[in-house]
C-alpha cells in the first residue's frame, strides 16, 4: 500500500504565507512566481542547484518518537561527578511557567525596555542573588559558563593591570592547580593570544615577589576542599595582584564568600540553582566585582532608572562598554549570553529564600558529611577535613578500579582522577542514597559500617562559616507559595512583548517560529538530567544527535566539518578565527595577524578578531552598501605577507547578496588569507547557496537564528563553526572527550559540545522540515522581506538592494530624512510598541535605520498588520512636516503611550487619546501596553543601580 498525500507537514505549519497568499504577495511584487524571485535575489553564479543531502522530513508526530528513542539510548546514572555540574530539581512552577513557556522563552534581548520590564526585573533579581551570595558589589545579567567566565576576568584584570602603554605588560597569572581542569584549558585557549602566561601551582608556593596581574582560585577547589584564603588575599591585594575566585555559589550560603575578604571579581555557574545539566547546558555563568570595574565588566548589566513621569523603569545599562560600540576597542566580545537560564536561577532564589536555600545547601552538606564520616569510619583516606559537598577519596589504582567496576555496576558515576575518587553530593540525593552509596564501599573493604560515626559536626571549618545575610531583599521573601510565584512570574511576564503577541522583525536577528514539537524534548529527563562529563557508554543518544547535526550543518554550509562546541555567534568567531591562526601557525606563517573586516561589520567580528590576536583593518562599503572591492583589493595587497583573514557577512548586513562575493574571496585567498563567513544571515542561505560554495573557508552559524532556538530574552544560543578541509584538523579538543580535529586547538567552551541540549531544537528543526522544507523556509524568507520592500518603498527610502532591486531576507529603511521634523529611529521605534509591535533592529549597521526581518514563519496577515502601522506612522510624519502636528509634542515623541496616561483624569496632549493608542482598528481587539513610559538611559548610567534596591529607594522616586 502507498498512500500519496503525505498528511500533516510540518512545513506547511512552520511557513507562515498560505498557497493562496503567496498569489496576492507575487502580484503585490508583480512577478510571476517564487522561482523568478529567487533568480532576481541571488546571482547566478553562487546558486546551488542540487537538493541538500538531508534525510526526508519527518511529521510531528514522527519525530517526537523518533526523539524519545534517542534519549532512550542516554543512561541516566545516579551521578556524583560534580566538577561544576551538579543535579538539581527544577522547581515544576519554574519549569512549566517559564522553561516551557514560549512567552519568555520567545523574547528577545530587552533593548526595548518599556515592552521588556518583566525580564528586566528577572535578570535584577538574578544580578542581586549573585552580588548577595558573593558579596560583591556588582554583577552582571550572565556569561556563557564557568570556563570563559573565568577566562574574561582574565581579560579584564590583564587590560586593568596594564591599562597604562608601559614597555613591558605585566602578563602573568597565577593560576592555582585546585581550579577545575576544564575552566584551565579555556583560561589556555583565551591567554595564548594575548600573550598571557598561565602560571600553575599550589597557591601556597607562590612566589609574590614575581610579577603577577592575577592569580585564579576555585573555591571550594576541585577536591571539594575549603581553603583559608583570607591573609593570602589581602598579601596579593597589598601587591596590586587582582585575585578571582571561581566559586560555587550555593557553597557561599554556608561559607564567607570572597566578597568578604577582598576578592576582586568572583565567577561561576548558576546551573544547580534549577537548570538542568543537560549535558553541558544551557546555564547562565555569573560575574560578580567591584564597583570600581563596573566600566570594564564583561556582558549586559541591568540598572535601574526611571521613564518620563519619573517612574521606576529597569533597563541594560552601560551599553557604551559593549563590542557593539565598542568594536575593536572592546575588552569582549559577548553577545549572546544566557539570560532564560539567568532568569530561571534568579528565580529559584525568589522562591525558595534565603531559609531555603540554606536548607538545601545544609541538607547537601549534612549528607556530604553523613557519607565522609562514614568513609573515614571505614579506614578510607580523605584528601581534605574541609569540605561542602564535594570529597576526595585518595586511592592506589587498585582501590581506584574496584570502586570503578563496582560503581559502574550500579550505574554510580564518580569523578575519577590520578590516585583520586571524587563524590559531589547535590540536591537530588537522598539519605537512603547516600546510605547504599556508603554500604558498597564498606562491601569493597569487606568491613561494616559503624552506627556511631555520625556527628553533627560541621566540615565547614568555624572561621569560615558564614555568619552574614543574604537574599533579603523584599522580592526574595514574598512568593514562596506556588500560587504567589505563579503569579509573579505571570505578571511579568505580562510586562513583555514576545512572539506570542507578534512578529518581532528584527534584522540579522532572525526572530522565527521557535515550535513546541522542537522545545519539547529539551525537557525529557534523557536529555536535560545527562552530566557533561558521563562516561560514553551514557551518552549515545547524544552522541547520535550530535554527529547527525555536525554532518547536516557540514552539508548546508558545503563544508567538511563541524565542532559544536562554541556557545553563541560571537564565541563561534571567536573559535573559527583561532583555526585560522592555527592553520597559519602550522604552515610556518604565525606572522599572519591582519584580519580585513567591512565597516558594516556587526561590532562582535572586530572583539573576536581582538581576542584572537589579531589588527583589525577596516575595509570601506560604497554607497550600494556592497564592500568597495578596490578598497578590498589595495588593503589585501597592502598587508599580503601579513593577512591572516577576511571577515564576511553574506548575505550583507546591508542585506543584500553581494555579486562580487567569490572575486572577494579569491582576493583573500590570492593574498595567503583565508576567508571568514559571519553565518548570522544563513536565513537566506540555506538551500539556495552556501558559504562553501561561495569558497569560504569557515563560518558560524548562529542555531538561535536561523536554526530556530529561541532568544530567550539574550540567551541561550549556539555557534557552531562549520570548515573546510583546510581547517578541519584545528576543530576545538575538549580534556573530557573525543572531540575536535586531530591538530586541535584547547576548548573554547567549559563543555564539549557546548549547550548540548538545545541542539535538540536544531535538530528538530532541521529534520522536520527535511531538504525541501529547508530551501521553502529560505524562499519564503526572501518573499517575505521583498513583499514588506513592495508594501513599504513608496513611502520609505530603502536603502540598498540588490542589482535586481531585490532585498535578501531583510531590508533597511533610511529615517534619516525626518531628522528635520525632530524624529529619529528611536521614536519611531517606540511608537510602534503603541501599535503592538517589537522595533525592528536600530541604527545597525547603519546610523538612523530600521533594518527589518520578517522570516518565513510570519503570514501575509501579520507583514500587513505591521506594513499598515508602518504607513500610518508615516502618516503621523506628514503631519508634523505639514505643521498639523506638534514638532515637538507629537504621538511618535511621546511614545509609547501607557494606559496610565490614557486613563488619567488629565490629558493635556495636542492629540485624542484615540490615537494615541488605538491609531488603527486591529488595536481594539488586541492591544498591547508598554509597562513604561520612555526609559531614561542617561540618567539610569549616571546613577547606577545594578542589584534590587531598597525599598527607599521605590519611595524617592515615588516623592
Ligand atoms: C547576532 C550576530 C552576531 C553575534 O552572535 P551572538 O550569538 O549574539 O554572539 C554576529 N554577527 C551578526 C551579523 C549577528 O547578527
Amino acid at each position: 500500500m502507498q498512500i500519496t498525500n503525505k498528511g500533516d507537514r510540518f512545513a506547511d505549519r512552520h511557513i507562515g504565507p498560505s498557497k493562496e497568499a503567496l498569489n496576492e504577495m507575487l502580484n503585490t511584487l508583480n512577478i510571476a512566481d517564487l522561482d523568478m524571485l529567487i533568480d532576481e535575489t541571488i546571482p547566478s553564479d553562487i546558486r546551488m542547484r542540487k537538493e541538500l543531502d538531508i534525510s526526508e522530513a519527518m511529521s510531528e508526530f514522527e519525530y517526537l518518537n523518533h526523539i524519545k528513542a534517542l534519549g532512550e539510548k542516554n543512561i541516566i546514572a545516579d551521578n556524583y561527578i560534580g566538577q561544576g555540574y551538579y543535579g538539581t530539581i527544577t522547581p515544576s512552577v519554574i519549569l512549566r511557567n517559564i522553561f516551557q513557556n514560549p512567552g519568555w522563552y520567545t523574547q528577545y534581548t530587552p533593548y526595548q525596555a518599556e515592552i521588556a520590564q518583566g525580564r528586566l526585573e528577572a535578570l535584577l533579581n538574578f544580578q542581586t542573588m549573585v552580588s548577595d551570595l558573593t558579596g560583591m558589589a556588582l554583577a552582571n545579567a550572565s556569561l556563557l559558563d564557568e570556563g570563559t567566565a573565568a577566562a574574561e576576568a582574565m581579560s579584564m584584570f590583564y587590560g586593568l593591570k596594564n591599562k597604562r602603554a608601559k614597555d613591558e605588560p605585566v602578563s602573568k597569572i597565577f593560576v592555582d592547580s585546585g581550579v577545575f581542569d576544564h575552566t584551565v584549558e579555556v583560561l589556555l585557549t583565551r591567554a595564548e593570544p594575548m600573550d598571557i602566561e598561565v602560571v600553575m601551582g599550589d597557591w601556597k608556593e607562590m612566589d609574590l615577589e614575581d610579577q603577577y596581574f592575577a592569580v585564579l582560585l576555585q573555591y571550594p577547589d576541585k577536591h571539594g576542599e575549603i581553603e583559608d584564603f583570607r591573609n593570602f588575599v589581602s598579601k596579593l591585594s597589598d601587591k596590586g595582584i587582582y585575585s578571582i575566585f571561581a566559586a560555587d555559589l550555593l557553597s557561599l550560603a554556608l561559607i564567607t564568600p570572597p566578597g568578604e575578604f577582598g576578592a576582586d571579581a568572583v565567577v561561576g555557574l548558576t546551573q544547580r540553582f534549577g537548570v538542568p545539566m543537560g549535558f553541558g547546558g544551557p546555564h547562565a555563568a555569573y560575574f560578580a566585582t567591584r564597583e570600581d570595574f563596573k566600566r570594564n565588566i564583561p556582558g549586559r548589566i541591568i540598572g535601574v532608572s526611571r521613564d518620563r513621569d519619573d517612574n521606576y523603569a529597569l533597563r541594560m545599562a552601560l551599553q557604551t562598554r559593549e563590542q557593539h560600540i565598542k568594536r575593536d576597542k572592546a575588552t569582549s566580545n559577548i553577545c549572546t549570553a544566557q539570560a532564560l537560564l539567568a532568569i530561571m536561577a534568579g528565580m529559584y532564589a525568589v522562591y525558595h529564600g534565603e531559609e531555603g536555600i540554606k536548607t538545601i545547601a545544609e541538607n547537601i552538606h549534612k549528607r556530604t558529611a553523613f557519607l565522609a564520616s562514614g568513609l573515614l569510619s571505614l579506614g578510607y583516606d580523605l584528601t581534605s577535613e574541609s569540605f561542602f559537598d564535594t570529597i576526595s577519596i585518595k586511592c592506589s589504582n587498585d582501590l581506584l578500579t574496584k570502586v570503578k567496576d563496582q560503581a559502574s555496576e550500579r550505574r554510580i558515576n564518580f569523578f575519577y582522577a590520578d590516585g583520586e575518587i571524587r563524590i559531589s553530593i547535590d540536591e537530588t540525593k537522598s539519605d537512603q542514597q547516600v546510605r547504599d552509596l556508603l554500604q558498597m564501599f564498606a562491601d569493597i573493604k569487606s568491613g561494616d559500617i559503624a552506627h556511631d560515626f555520625m556527628s553533627e559536626n560541621s566540615y565547614i571549618p568555624t572561621s569560615l562559616q558564614r555568619s552574614s545575610a543574604y537574599l533579603t531583599h523584599e522580592i526574595f521573601n514574598q512568593h514562596h507559595s506556588e500560587t504567589k510565584m505563579m503569579r509573579y512570574i505571570k505578571s511579568l511576564e505580562n510586562k513583555d512583548l514576545s512572539l506570542v503577541h507578534a512578529m518581532i522583525p528584527l534584522g540579522s536577528c532572525t526572530m522565527k517560529l521557535n515550535a513546541a514539537s522542537q522545545l519539547i524534548p529539551v525537557s525529557l529527563p534523557e536529555f536535560a538530567n545527562i552530566h557533561p562529563f558521563a562516561p560514553s557508554d551514557q551518552t549515545k543518544g547524544y552522541m547520535e544527535l550530535i554527529h547527525e547535526l555536525e554532518k547536516d550543518l557540514s552539508t548546508i554550509t558545503g563544508f567538511a566539518a563541524c565542532s559544536l562546541q562554541p556557545n553563541s555567534g560571537a564565541q563561534g568567531e571567536y573559535s573559527g578565527l583561532l583555526t585560522i591562526a592555527a592553520y597559519h601557525k602550522e604552515n610556518g606563517e604565525a606572522h599572519r595577524d591582519i584580519a580585513l573586516i567591512p565597516s558594516s561589520a556587526h561590532g562582535t567580528n572586530p572583539a573576536s578578531a581582538v581576542m584572537t590576536g589579531m589588527k583589525v583593518v577596516v575595509v570601506k562599503c560604497d554607497e550600494k552598501g556592497n564592500i568597495d572591492v578596490d578598497d578590498l583589493r589595495d588593503k589585501a595587497d597592502q598587508h599580503s605577507a601579513y593577512l591572516a583573514a577576511l571577515m564576511v557577512t553574506y548575505p550583507s548586513t546591508h542585506g543584500v547578496f553581494e555579486s562580487r562575493i567569490k572575486e572577494i574571496c579569491k582576493i583573500v585567498h590570492d593574498n595567503g588569507g583565508l576567508v571568514y563567513m559571519d553565518g548570522a544571515n544563513m536565513n537566506a542561505q540555506v538551500g539556495l547557496t552556501s558559504p562553501g560554495h561561495i569558497n569560504a573557508d569557515v563560518c558560524h552559524l548562529n542555531l538561535h537564528k536561523t536554526f530556530a532556538i529561541p532568544h530567550g530574552g539574550g540567551g541561550p544560543g549556539m555557534g557552531p563553526i562549520c570548515v573546510n578541509e583546510k581547517l578541519k584538523p584545528f576543530l576545538p579538543g575538549h580534556i573530557y572527550a573525543d572531540c575536535g580535529g586531530n591538530k586541535a586547538i584547547k576548548a573554547v567552551s567549559a563543555a564539549p559540545y557546548g549547550s548540548a541540549s538545545i541542539l535538540l531544537i536544531s535538530y528538530g528543526y532541521i529534520k522536520m522540515l527535511g531538504a525541501k522544507g529547508l530551501v521553502e523556509s529560505t524562499r519564503y524568507a526572501i518573499l517575505n522581506a521583498n513583499y514588506i520592500k513592495a508594501r513599504l518603498e513608496e513611502e520609505y527610502q530603502v536603502l540598498y538592494t540588490g542589482e535586481k532591486g531585490r532585498a535578501a531576507h531583510e531590508l533597511i529603511i533610511d529615517v534619516n530624512p525626518y531628522k528635520s521634523l525632530n524624529v529619529t529611529a528611536e521614536d519611531i521605534a517606540k511608537r510602534l510598541i503603541d501599535y503592538g509591535f517589537h522595533a525592528p533592529t536600530l541604527s545597525f549597521p547603519v546610523a538612523g535605520t530600521l533594518m527589518i526581518e520578517p522570516t518565513e514563519s510570519e503570514s501575509k496577515d501579520e507583514l500587513d498588520r505591521f506594513c499598515d502601522a508602518m504607513l500610518e506612522i508615516k502618516k503621523e510624519l506628514n503631519e508634523i512636516a505639514t505643521g498639523e502636528a506638534d514638532k515637538d509634542n507629537n504621538v511618535l515623541s511621546n511614545a509609547p503611550h501607557t494606559l496610565a496616561m490614557l486613563t488619567s483624569d488629565e490629558w493635556k496632549l495636542p492629540y485624542t487619546r484615540s490615537k494615541a493608542a488605538y491609531p488603527l482598528s486591529y488595536l481594539h481587539q488586541n492591544k498591547f501596553w508598554a509597562s513604561v513610559r520612555r526609559v531614561d538611559n542617561a540618567y539610569g548610567d549616571r546613577n547606577l543601580i545594578c542589584t534590587c534596591p531598597p525599598m527607599e529607594a521605590y519611595e524617592e522616586a515615588e516623592a
